[in-house]
């Protein structure tokens, strides 16, 4: 009975590490690698272990850098089920559709300068058809029902409050008379955040695997943060420029526009245009006002008030090219919320390259931006970018605002650990080296925690770990 450690160990994206119980493989996630574009380049590197050998896929939650690899899994031969929370089954609908039809654009236009350079064309990462032949394979399953998904193996989603769908994984593995529980936290959410629930305490595991991302940061106080956006938006308004707000389709986008809404008056929001500029925004949304028996107390609340959400009279979802381009032309009174997060692709990108060099406009950074991506070059004060081929000044006011992130900061990081009765091994993943090892160092003296960080092909027997 061992635990192998292939993607997200020493990194944040990229989640995916390799269970073996008995003559059993199972994956706990299978995501992309994302980031610059030689990060990305990884993706189509060979898995460690042969496709067609794994016998099932746990799945933590939606997000790509957790999901985004399966479609590959699917392509190279994986043949078995796959499991995850209902909701992140429809989620996953709307988000690898696309990614596929992301992936295939992209690599058409790298065929079109690889050709002008004389070079060999290079294969999509995979098709829609491996997309829907990888819906097809998911299972979904309530929150805190045990489910049997291998001789041996039985599984338990608790509600990670992360994004909507998003699980902590409780896998119990039987091996002989060998009995281990692991708990996989996947990615956990801040506490008291809009829509969603808490992280779920879990009270027993003998090993577990806590994400790290922001280990090392203490998030701003989510309610400044809020009047930190709130000012912005007022201030802004003097300016006569527009507002771009990058944000993840999932999760993100349904955050901001429930603030937006909550905000309307306060904010002045009367004034302004607010775009949602994504058709997979527009359709995940709609996919979370479809779940509301997983919403917390306060966004019940404000559902059965108006009966819809968000409740934004100005608010325009922009599905078509054609619609999406006229929102260039505007030149004050919008606020667009558009993908993708780390501006990597997407029409936040259109956007930024018409706003950037404007000193009247701004750009509000609301979630993580990962090394290389073109998000972080703004986070980090770059004067100038390239986008699309093209230097583009920055001129916006760029304003990051730490307290919405969609993950724990490390108090709450350390909340959510302390939640379980013994102090089970615990092993750092999905962080930058430097977040995890000060959420290391913190655990090990506040709590005394037996922790390590995760190494890239490391393995772990759990049969040693003492139950
Ligand atoms: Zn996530």
């Amino acid at each position: 009975m061992k635990l192998e450690f292939f993607g997200a160990a020493g990194e944040v994206t990229g989640s995916c590490h390799i269970l073996h119980v008995g003559p059993y493989k199972l994956l706990l996630d299978c995501g992309m690698i994302q980031g610059s574009r030689k990060d990305e380049d990884r993706n189509h590197d060979e898995f460690p272990f042969a496709a067609d050998q794994i016998d099932a896929v746990v799945l933590s939650h939606t997000h790509l850098d957790h999901s985004g690899r399966l479609p590959l899994l699917v392509k190279r031969g994986f043949n078995g089920p796959i499991y995850a929370q209902n909701a992140t089954k429809d989620l996953c609908r709307v988000l690898l559709l696309d990614a596929a039809d992301l992936n295939e654009r992209d690599t058409e236009a790298e065929n079109r300068r690889r050709l002008r350079k004389g070079l060999l064309t290079i294969e999509p990462l995979y098709l829609r058809e491996h997309v829907k032949q990888t819906l097809a394979k998911i299972n979904g399953f309530a929150y805190r029902k045990r489910e049997e998904i291998l001789p041996g193996v039985s599984i338990r989603f608790h509600d990670a409050g992360h994004i909507m769908g998003s699980a902590i994984v409780e896998v119990t593995l039987s091996e002989g008379t060998l009995q281990r529980t692991l708990v996989f936290s996947g990615d956990l959410g801040q506490y008291d955040t809009p829509i969603l629930h808490d992280p779920s305490v879990v009270e027993d595991a003998d090993v577990v695997l806590m994400e790290s991302t922001y280990g090392g940061r203490a998030h701003r106080d989510r309610n400044s943060t809020i009047r930190e956006i709130g000012d912005i938006i007022k201030n802004a308004a003097h300016e006569h420029g527009n507002i771009l707000i990058p944000a993840f389709a999932i999760g993100r986008s349904q955050d901001i526009l429930y603030m937006l809404g909550k905000h309307y008056k306060q904010w002045k929001l009367e004034n302004w245009r607010v775009f949602l500029d994504s058709p997979m925004a527009i359709e995940v949304s709609k996919i979370y006002w479809d779940y509301p028996h997983l919403y917390d107390e306060e966004a019940t609340k404000l559902r059965r008030r108006i009966n819809e959400m968000p409740e934004l009279a100005n608010l325009h979802l922009t599905r078509t090219v054609q619609e999406s381009r006229v929102i260039n032309r505007l030149k004050s009174g919008a606020i667009v919320i558009a993908g993708s997060g780390m501006c990597n692709g997407g029409r936040i990108v259109h956007h930024l390259k018409h706003n950037l060099w404007r000193r009247e406009c701004h750009v509000i950074i609301v979630g993580y931006q990962a090394r290389g991506s073109l998000g972080r070059q703004l986070v980090d004060g770059r004067r100038h970018v390239r986008i699309r081929g093209e230097t583009i000044k920055v001129a916006a006011k760029i304003h990051t605002v730490g307290g919405l992130s969609a993950h724990g900061d490390q108090q709450d990081l350390c909340r959510w650990y302390g939640g379980f009765n013994n102090r089970p091994r615990l092993i750092l993943v999905h962080g930058e080296t430097a977040s995890a090892r000060a959420l290391a160092t913190k655990l090990e003296r506040d709590l005394r925690a037996p922790v390590s960080v995760a190494r890239p092909g490391q393995t772990v027997d759990l049969a040693r770990i003492a139950h």
